[in-house]
Order: C-alpha cells, then structure tokens, then sequence
C-alpha cells in the first residue's frame, strides 16, 4: 500500500474511534512519526494531509527539514538533551518530552534568547518502567509548580508513551491514568499554564488512547510501514 492508502486506513479507523468515544475526527490531530523515514516520503505524507511531523532526533530534524515541504510543523517527541535545546528552540511547534526543571531552564534561557517562547508538553512516565522517560505522576505538580516560573516558554499539556508491549486492550488503563492528570489542568490557564493538548497513542495503541481521551496520536509505522 502507498502512502497515501496508508493514511486513508488511518483516518477511517481514527473516525471510527471518534464516533465511539464521540468526539468529532478534527478533535484528534493525526501526528506522522518520520523517524527513519526519508524526505521524499515524508512529503508523501504532507501532500496526503499530514502537516504535523514528529522527530526523535534534533539532529535528525535537521537534516531532513530542509528538504521537506516548508508548510510542515515539526514536533520533537524523544528524549531531549539539554545541550541540544539551542538547535531547535525556533524551529519547531512542539516539543513533547519536558520532564526536567534543568531542561525547563535552558529551554527558557535560549528561547529569550531568540525571541520566542516554546511550546512544551509534560512526559508523564505512567508505567515507572526505569528505562522510559518522564515525570513520574507524583511529581507533575511539582514540575508545573517549577515551569509556571520560567517566562518564555508555555505549557500546553502531557504526553505519554504506553509500556512496551501493551497495545489497544491493555494500554487503556495507563492512558486513564494520564487522562486524569490532564483533566485536572485542561482548560485552567494560569501564567504560561494553559493546557489544553493530550499526546497519546501510537500504531499499536491510538485507538485506546483516542477512547482514553488523547486529542494528538503519533503514528509512524501504519504510515510509512514497518521501521527495520
Ligand atoms: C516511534 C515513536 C512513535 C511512533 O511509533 P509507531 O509504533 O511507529 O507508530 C510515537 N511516539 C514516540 C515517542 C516514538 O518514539
């Protein structure tokens, strides 16, 4: 299948979800994961609709974006490098993988530096699991507490990553528990507080997450096929 058969399978099963969770199919923004992935095809996908991009890799972005229809809007979703903040501050929409007051920092520092505020998202670490990223949800007050303090950058909600292995029967459970944390911030704004995006959901669980309550999935390989 093509790419844009790929993303045609997508958007009806994505409707289908929103009809059972009854949202309406632009409540859920569809995000295409281009990590691996090169240029030629990830412009398949922006011609097929998809303007939202999401990257791991800074230096990965880099080297693809100069390459890639300018009307895309990229988004970091791996881990991030405090070192690395520099490079992308201006250069993308979202960065979904805050879950540190040091990287908060330099995200504030070099965003005055540049004239801009980012936009981040909180990683919530809901499995524990040591080698996964994020706040654990003990911790997220705190952390907005600490980010409610740094003026340049804003923001806008959590993003979550199922355990390895769960798919859309058994990852429901961690996206409630995220939901959760989203629901007792979504709508309140206070200083650069204003929380209103939910990033959850992957290939083998978006459906779960959209019945969860996510309004951002991030898919790549029912996209662009399987990463080798
Ligand atoms: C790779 C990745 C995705 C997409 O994974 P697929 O299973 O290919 O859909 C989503 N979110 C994050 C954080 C990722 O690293």
């Amino acid at each position: 299948m093509s790419i844009a058969e790929n993303i045609a399978l997508l958007r009806e099963n994505v409707e289908k979800c929103c009809q059972n969770a009854g949202k309406k199919p632009s409540d859920v923004q569809i995000m295409a994961v281009t990590k691996t992935v090169d240029a030629d095809r990830i412009n398949e996908a922006v011609a097929a609709g998809l303007s939202v991009l999401g990257e791991n890799r800074v230096q990965e972005l880099l080297s693809k974006a100069e390459n890639v229809d300018k009307s895309a809007r990229w988004h970091i979703i791996g881990q991030m490098q405090t070192n690395k903040v520099k490079y992308i501050v201006d250069k993308i929409e979202l960065l979904h993988s805050v879950d540190r007051v040091e990287l908060l920092k330099e995200i504030d520092r070099r965003s005055a530096q540049v004239g801009t505020k980012l936009s981040v998202l909180l990683e919530v670490n809901i499995s524990e699991e040591i080698s996964k990223a994020g706040v654990k949800p003990q911790d997220v007050d705190r952390l907005i507490e600490a980010a409610s303090e740094y003026e340049n950058l804003n923001v806008r909600g959590f993003m979550t990553i199922a355990p390895t292995g769960t798919d859309n029967d058994t990852a429901r459970p961690y996206f409630e528990r995220v939901f959760n944390i989203f629901e007792r911030y979504a709508g309140k704004t206070e200083k650069n507080i204003n929380v209103s995006i939910l990033s959850m959901g992957m290939t083998a669980d978006y459906q779960a997450a959209i019945l969860e309550g996510a309004n951002m999935i991030r898919v790549g390989s029912a996209i662009f096929g399987t990463r080798s």
